[in-house]
């Protein structure tokens, strides 16, 4: 499993790479926004934790970006700013998980086998197309026929509105397939 840590401060980087690399996953560290984007562009991670806080281009910019261009790779923010808007705009942005510094080692290590767990399932299930109908779980998107289908009807319940609601947004492909398949008469 192959971890990229995006960190500019070196005693952090250090203590994460160390840490992990004890744990048996590969590690690489970047210490600017612009060289951890550039890595996650051009190379294969299971897994990204990324500090908000770097010079430069910011996390927050690094990861809006890189969800827009479709990266489903998981993404654990890592940061001193703890106040429910910085959250919140973390995991808006595309975030799938948020570690307040100082953390402690266990439940970094602890969240970083949940994110790996649950990312073998989400590049299934992320993006789903049945015919012209795609559904994509990142930017919470359903289109048909390359047009935005805006989604106004919330069944509790379903698996439509379950996974749009999730953070995790995971569920099996088949199960989507499903609801699909009985609710795109609806959509004509
Ligand atoms: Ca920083």
């Amino acid at each position: 499993m192959r971890i990229l840590v995006v960190e500019d401060e070196t005693k952090v980087a250090r203590a994460l790479q160390e840490g992990l690399e004890r744990q048996q996953y590969e590690v690489v560290v970047a210490g600017t926004g612009e060289e951890g984007f550039y890595l996650v562009s051009a190379e294969e991670f299971d897994l990204v934790i990324l500090d908000l806080m770097l010079p430069g281009r910011d996390g927050l910019q690094v990861l809006g970006t890189l969800r827009k261009r479709g990266l489903v790779t998981p993404v654990l923010i890592l940061t001193a700013r703890d106040a429910i808007e910085d959250r919140v705009q973390g995991l808006d942005k595309g975030a799938d998980d948020y570690l307040v510094k100082p953390f402690a080692f266990p439940e970094l290590l602890a969240r970083v086998r949940a994110l790996l767990r649950r990312g073998r399932t989400q590049q299934v299930a992320l993006r789903l197309q049945l015919a012209d109908l795609e559904m994509d779980l990142v930017p919470r998107r359903v289109r048909r026929g390359g047009k935005d289908v805006e989604c106004t009807a919330s069944i509790p319940g379903t698996p439509k509105d379950e996974a749009l609601e999730s953070k995790a947004g995971v569920l099996p492909a088949a199960c989507l397939k499903a609801h699909f398949a009985s609710t795109s008469a609806c959509l004509h």
